[in-house]
């Protein structure tokens, strides 16, 4: 029996009993909305020592960090570091990307590594695996596909991303209109070469029941990747991504049928007028399966900052209704992030998403800005850095900036209004 199985039945699982504990809502709420498909709680059922995370309607934004190894000087002691660094940082899900390498071996360091709920895609395991063997990508097998999917799942995965959608129909309407980018995705980009060099419609999609089969044994939950994610904010909402996401909802029902577990991945670069056209629709289209987004960034001049394009674009996603955000990196578009460009890039994504939660009023998210509030009020310094997002910056800044034994910060220094108020208002700094 999968998760989705148990909810239609009515039963409560341990798992959304502890999904429901730390989000602080009732199990009941948290069984209803696996039962409808708007939450799903990704939890593979070979995976030993996970905590059981709900992503989806009701319950907190959360963030997602992806490491893996990709190209000649990536290690895995590195990509582990990554993994620590980005969960400390507060990351709810980890997403292993290898491209190249010791792939296996990567992924069960991954899960060894955190407790969290780990993804993966398996294409880009395949296609490394049909250069070696076969000589090329382009002669991957529609086998050595599934023999991968399969074994990703028996690992332990508890997500698989997977561009299901990406059908011949897809392509050529992206061909037929005209991109700017044409293809950002690197597994979608591969999977259309291989479709367009063979002839042949997309194997995920065609065998759409052989995924499903993979997913209902292991109770792994399908990620539906989008190949044609826009690449920048002219693609936006084009034709091609509108057409893949019609596509997508449909796999959404044929997976709730079979008992599996479904969100969906969206893009990518989203200005920000489009954003909330983009959550309604894939809401509406893919009958509120939880949408996990790339950032998305608002605009395609920031590299750099991109981390901060991201946390933009995340914060006004999950306030239309996006569900999980896919950290961006300051090295995005330029290279592979270091250990602090990967925690700094959680970081920022959380912020995006406690703001989103703050505006949609989901319980707890206020209260902890007013604990805050109160701190500054009071000038009670380790209060405040405690109750920060990043508490080792802050308190970093503060004894490098400030110095640990001023009352005030050294930004107004005598003239803190903090101390001003509490004078004039007849109360003291620490009470007021
Ligand atoms: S000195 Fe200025 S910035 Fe610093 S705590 Fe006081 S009011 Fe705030």
């Amino acid at each position: 029996m999968t998760q989705l199985n148990e909810a239609l039945e009515g039963r409560i699982t341990p798992a959304m009993q502890q999904v429901a504990q730390k989000e602080g809502v009732a199990p009941e709420f948290v069984r209803q909305g696996v039962a409808d498909g708007t939450i799903v709680i990704p939890c593979n059922n070979r995976r030993a020592g996970m905590v059981p995370s709900g992503i989806g309607a009701g319950l907190r934004t959360k963030v997602s960090a992806s490491v893996g190894l990709y190209g000649n000087s990536a290690t895995i002691d590195a990509e582990v570091q990554k993994i620590r660094a980005a969960v400390s940082a507060g990351a709810e899900s980890i997403m292993d990307l290898s491209v190249s390498g010791k792939i296996d071996f990567m992924r069960r360091q991954t899960l060894t590594a955190t407790s969290t709920p780990v993804g993966t895609l398996p294409l880009y395991q395949a296609i490394a695996e049909a250069a070696v063997q076969r000589g090329s990508p382009l002669h991957m097998t529609v086998d050595d596909l599934f023999d991968v999917i399969e074994r990703q799942a028996a690992d332990g995965v508890d997500f698989l991303a997977l561009h299901c959608g990406t059908t011949m129909g897809v392509v050529q309407r992206a061909k037929e209109e005209g991109r700017v980018d044409p293809l950002v995705s690197y597994g979608g980009s591969h999977l259309i070469g291989w479709m367009i060099h063979n002839q042949v419609e997309n194997p995920l999609y065609k065998h759409y029941d052989r995924v499903l089969e993979i997913a209902r044994k292991y109770d792994v939950t399908v990620s539906l990747a989008d190949g044609m994610r826009p690449g920048c904010v002219a693609d936006s909402l084009d034709g091609a991504q509108v057409h893949e996401l019609v596509i997508l909802g449909e796999l959404v029902r044929r997976a709730r049928e079979a008992g599996v577990q479904i969100m969906v991945k969206g893009p990518g670069h989203v200005p920000l007028n489009h954003i909330e056209a983009t959550i309604t629709l894939q809401k509406s289209l893919c009958k509120g399966a939880p949408y996990f987004v790339f950032g998305p960034v608002v605009t395609d001049i920031g590299a750099g900052y991109d981390h901060v394009s991201g946390a933009i674009g995340g914060a006004i996603a999950a306030w239309a209704g996006a569900d999980l955000i896919c950290y961006v990196t300051a090295a995005e578009h330029i290279g592979i992030p270091d250990v602090a460009q990967v925690r700094e890039g959680v970081i920022a994504a959380r912020i995006g998403a406690h703001a989103a939660d703050l505006a949609k009023g989901l319980d707890g998210a206020a209260e902890w800005d007013l604990q805050l509030s109160r701190a500054r009020k009071d000038l009670d310094w380790k209060g405040q850095i405690a109750l920060s997002i990043d508490p080792e910056r802050a308190g970093e800044l503060r004894r490098e900036r400030s110095g640990e034994s001023s009352s005030a910060c050294a930004m107004c220094g005598k003239y803190c209004a903090m101390k001003v108020v509490a004078q004039y208002l007849g109360a003291s700094e620490r009470s007021c």
